[in-house]
């Protein structure tokens, strides 16, 4: 089994570290991680600049871009054949609900599954990387598992895993679940530089808003392993009714005008 492994913390976040070493006995694992921090950069690709590859002395791969672009180039160019799984993370921090939209961490994800090819984000619920070895653990042993059921190798998920920062025993079970749903984030925060300029820092996300049974926030808070799939088609299906009859009256609307 073959995996790109990815995250969006930057090549040398404890997180991905610890998931290379994890994966390594059951997987032959390539790296392709962004150089720097890239929280929160969703799918987004570089289209306006080289993108430069360099290898660690560690055999990691390193981009001067996104989460996506260095999934985009590995497949496009950079490795030889496809993998059989795209995983990436370990993220610091959990992306539940409205967070998988930001996340540069489901990005990365995001764009293994648009390729055809079978991905997973995992995140920590916790930012700190508090026992971040029961959460490497816990994702290598559910992925000896899918391989062992087959689950690798024939269509194209994709999967959100959030994984509490627990000891491996205190870990409970993974359930499936849907999003939640975050409040509005907290405002921006308004500072003035050294030379007397106003600057603004994005606010901190927002609590849950549904947090109720069934999602990740609940899931992940009684100590659960969540794992939600996720699909990339946002065409607001439930409502495509009320909207053909709303744009039949517009349409006739306009011929009576
Ligand atoms: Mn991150």
């Amino acid at each position: 089994m073959r995996i790109l492994l990815c995250n969006d913390d930057g090549y040398q976040a404890p997180g991905l570290v610890a998931l290379h070493a994890a994966l390594s006995p059951i997987a032959e694992v390539q790296v392709v991680a962004p150089e720097h921090n890239n929280s929160a950069k969703s799918n987004a690709l570089t289209l306006n600049a080289p993108l430069y590859v360099h290898t660690a002395p560690n055999g990691f791969r390193y981009v001067n871009g996104t989460p996506a672009d260095c999934v985009h180039i590995a497949l496009t160019g950079l490795l030889g054949e496809h993998p059989d799984l795209v995983i990436s993370g370990i993220n610091n921090g959990a992306n539940m609900g409205d967070d998988t939209l930001y996340s540069g961490t489901v990005g990365a994800a995001m764009e293994g599954y648009l390729f055809g090819i079978p991905s997973i984000a995992v995140s920590q619920v916790d930012k700190g990387w508090q026992e971040l070895d029961a959460a490497a653990v816990t994702v290598a042993t559910l992925v000896a598992q899918m391989k062992e059921q087959h689950f690798v190798g024939t269509a194209a998920w994709l999967l959100n895993v959030n994984i509490p920062n627990l000891p491996l025993e205190a870990l409970r079970p993974a359930k499936l679940c849907r999003l939640g749903r975050r409040h509005a984030a907290q405002s921006a925060i308004r500072q003035e530089n050294p030379r007397g300029e106003t600057m603004y820092w994005i606010g901190a996300a927002g609590a849950a808003r549904d947090a109720s049974e069934g999602t990740d926030f609940h899931a992940t808070a009684q100590g659960h392993v969540s794992v939600t799939p996720l699909q990339v088609d946002l065409t607001d299906h439930q409502n495509l009714g009320y909207w053909a009859q709303t744009m039949a009256r517009l349409a006739m609307a306009g011929q009576t005008a």
